[in-house]
């Protein structure tokens, strides 16, 4: 459930690089078609690991794919300033992070923020998803409703 839409910003959910998919992220990029946000599951344990997880860190075995609630904690953050690629110039200053899934997961993401001197390790965050023209949804995170969960 997602009850975050008010937080997002149209005008720059849609922004971003276009990104293709490839094998390795097809899975992924389907369940952000669907506005879902998927992770790696161990299919031999019970383990979840990011997105970009090839093999079971724990037991080395394949990877399946879970989709999880979208609902995050702010761990780290960067504000950049200077873009790192000619397609994010119209985008700076943005906010790259680490984010921590409910269901455990680190996750890398773009951080959609009016105000980033006001974020704070433990902000509850939750998934949106940006469409750029032509390329695959994507995931990014906006602040949630109810602010820090844990201190
Ligand atoms: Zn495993």
């Amino acid at each position: 459930m997602r009850g975050t839409e008010a937080d997002v910003r149209p005008s720059r959910a849609s922004e971003g690089p276009s990104v293709d998919r490839d094998d390795a992220s097809a899975a992924f990029f389907d369940a952000a078609a669907r506005q879902r946000l998927a992770v790696r599951r161990c299919i031999g344990g019970d383990g979840l690991f990011a997105p970009e997880v090839e093999r079971c860190p724990r037991c080395g075995g394949a990877l399946g794919w879970i989709d999880v609630s979208g609902h995050a904690q702010l761990v780290s953050w960067a504000v950049v300033h200077r873009s790192p690629h000619p397609a994010f110039a119209e985008l700076v200053p943005f906010v790259t992070a680490v984010v921590e899934l409910d269901e455990g997961p680190w996750l890398h993401a773009r951080l959609v923020v009016d105000d980033a001197s006001r974020l704070e390790p433990g902000l509850a965050l939750a998934v949106a998803f940006a469409q750029p023209p032509g390329g695959e949804s994507v995931p990014y995170f906006v602040v949630a409703t109810g602010g820090v969960r844990r201190p």
